[in-house]
This record gives C-alpha cells, sequence and structure tokens, in this order.
C-alpha cells in the first residue's frame, strides 16, 4: 500500500480537497480528506488524445510548411521522412518520444499509426519498455486490425472508408477518423460513416454539431497544431457545448507531445474554464479510448501526477486547478505513478 499525500484533485469536478489518495496493487482504494502538511497537488494523469508518434523521426521539419507541404501523405515532408526511415531509427525515435511523453505525466496517448501492420508492430515494439501504453488507431489494410486498437483514417476525402468502419464495427473497436481540419468538405462524408472519434473540427458550423450531438461523437481538438498550420481556430466552446472533447498535441513534427503547453495555450486562446480544460487533458480521452483512469476516485487505476506544489514556478498561487492548467510546467513533476 501507498499513499500520496496533499491537495487532491478528486472526482470529474476535480475539486480540490486536502487529503491523500491511498492505492494498493496499481488501484485507487480511497480517497481521503485528512490533515497534511504536504505541498504536493495529486491529480490524473494526462491522456494525450491524439498523436503521430511516427513523426518522430520527422523534428522541426516543418517550419513555415503547409499542411499540405508537412504532414498530407504520400508526398508530404512527413511521408518522405518516414519512409526514408529505417525500422531500427523509427523504433528507437518513437520510444524517445514515449519517455519524454512518461515523464511528463502523460499515461497514454491515442496515436494515429500510419505504416499499416508494420507500422502498427514498430509502435508496439517502441513502447514495450516505456511506462505509457499507445492505444493505437492503425491504418491501411485491415490486418492491422490484429495488432492495433482501432483504425484510424486520413479523411473522408481521401478514400473510401466503408469497409474499414465495417471490419471495426465487426470487432467492436473504434473507428477514428479526421474532419474539417482545412476546411468543412470532409465533415459530412465523415459523419456519414458514424465514427466513434472525430478529430480536429476546425471548419464545424451548426449543422455539423447538430450531427456531432445527434450521434454522440466525441471531438478530439488539437489547438497548438491547427496554429502552426494555420488551418484556423476550432470553435472548441461550441463543440464543449455540443460533445465530449479530449484534448491532442497531434503531429510531433510540429509540437513538443506536452500536455502541459497544449492546456495553457487552450485556457489562454479559447473560452473555456480551467476545469474544462483539465478534463480535457485527462478524463475526456480515457473515456474515449475506454481507459479505467483519467479520474481521482476509489476504484480506478492508479494513473497518477504529482507535482511540487511549492515549486519556484508553482509556489503562492492560490487556485490550484488555475495553477495547474496554465502556469505548471514538466519542471514540477515530481512523480508519475502509472
Ligand atoms: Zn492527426
Amino acid at each position: 500500500m501507498e499513499t500520496l499525500a496533499g491537495t487532491v484533485l478528486a472526482g470529474k469536478s476535480f475539486d480540490p480537497i486536502r487529503g491523500r489518495v491511498v492505492v494498493e496493487d496499481g488501484q485507487i482504494e480511497a480517497v481521503e480528506e485528512t490533515e497534511t502538511a504536504s505541498t504536493d497537488i495529486v491529480l490524473p494523469a494526462f491522456v494525450n488524445a491524439h498523436t503521430h508518434l511516427g513523426d518522430s523521426v520527422a523534428k522541426d521539419a516543418a517550419v513555415g510548411l503547409s499542411l499540405e507541404e508537412a504532414v498530407v501523405p504520400p508526398d508530404s515532408l512527413k511521408h518522405r521522412r518516414l519512409a526514408a526511415a529505417g525500422h531500427d531509427d523509427l523504433v528507437s525515435a518513437m520510444r524517445r518520444t514515449l519517455r519524454f511523453v512518461a515523464r511528463t505525466g502523460t499515461v497514454s496517448c491515442l496515436d494515429f499509426r500510419e505504416s499499416g501492420l508494420a507500422g502498427a508492430r514498430a509502435l508496439r515494439e517502441a513502447a514495450e519498455p516505456v511506462a505509457v501504453d499507445p492505444f493505437i488507431f492503425g491504418s491501411d489494410d485491415l490486418s492491422v486490425l490484429d495488432v492495433a486498437d482501432g483504425y484510424g483514417a486520413s479523411g473522408a476525402n481521401d478514400a473510401d472508408f466503408t469497409a474499414e468502419r465495417a471490419a471495426c464495427r465487426e470487432r467492436g473497436v473504434p473507428f477514428a477518423i479526421h474532419a474539417g481540419e482545412p476546411d468543412a468538405t470532409d465533415i459530412h462524408p465523415a459523419l456519414d460513416l458514424d465514427p466513434d472519434l472525430l478529430v480536429h473540427m476546425v471548419h464545424a458550423e451548426r449543422e455539423h454539431l447538430d450531427r456531432v450531438a445527434e450521434q454522440s461523437v466525441p471531438i478530439v481538438a488539437c489547438p497548438r497544431a491547427n496554429s502552426v498550420l494555420k488551418v484556423g481556430r476550432a470553435p472548441i466552446r461550441e463543440l464543449l457545448d455540443h460533445t465530449t472533447v479530449a484534448l491532442g498535441t497531434d503531429n510531433v513534427m510540429l509540437n513538443v507531445p506536452s500536455m502541459f503547453r497544449e492546456m495553457a495555450y487552450t485556457a489562454r486562446e479559447f473560452e473555456v474554464s480551467a476545469r474544462e480544460v483539465l478534463r480535457m487533458a485527462t478524463t475526456a480521452g480515457a473515456e474515449i479510448a475506454g481507459l479505467d483512469c483519467g479520474v481521482v476516485e476509489p476504484g480506478r487505476r492508479a494513473a497518477l501526477l504529482v507535482l511540487d506544489g511549492d515549486s519556484d514556478n508553482l509556489a503562492g498561487t492560490t487556485d490550484v486547478v488555475e495553477a495547474v492548467v496554465r502556469r505548471a510546467t514538466e519542471l514540477d513533476v515530481k512523480r508519475v505513478l502509472v
């Protein structure tokens, strides 16, 4: 048994309580209010709801490039770098990114993995010695579903994904698809596939949002990636008013996969509360992938993040949730329990 004491952001409301979290056999046994001298902050570990970890072979390659030039298959810089990378280099690069992801408080990434079955296998191999368990949305041939946890489609304008959608339904695994990134033309076609998850929705309009609510489709927003690629700003306030919204850092090529940075940017740039942002970075992604973490409450898996509330950066803050979302950085991480 182990206890983590301090200010605990407990339950789905993240209401701060002074007390401790009791952990046994990797599970949260109890959350208890009690006096403690600890200045630590205990919160759920993050779930990064959209990554492309394969981009770890193409870091810093995209400065000044458009969406098309940077990441669109098959001729973008990213895909040329991926094609040129040998297996060992790819695995090693993804593994190093995953180590960074783990050290910065993230327990899982929902990753869109390129390159079919071989691509999904390479990511499993990369993750083996790391404390992050990626949830893999595979691509290309349907055999990828033997290894991946679901299917991740590039976009409804790129190809007909009816067979992939049907195969996911047959196996009971999620079908996810990019939609509304450069423009709105692929949103209705994506929704026609009855997806389990939409990524981006930058150009979602009222008619799309109504369908999203009606079909109960969760959305992953990647605001920093949208900003780097200059595709516009997702209507995050409206998205939140219609469905579950999670945060993702998207292409490793474009952005460091740090949920601290994504949270701070989202809180600053959009009309959302700090609590909503924290939920987008933890609970929402866990719900989408069916992971038993993302909330500090008894019975859940103990995937927890401990921040030093008395660090030189966080000392003196009074609103804990605001401090975690807007101010905390990787340097404030004291411990990641996964
Ligand atoms: Zn993506």
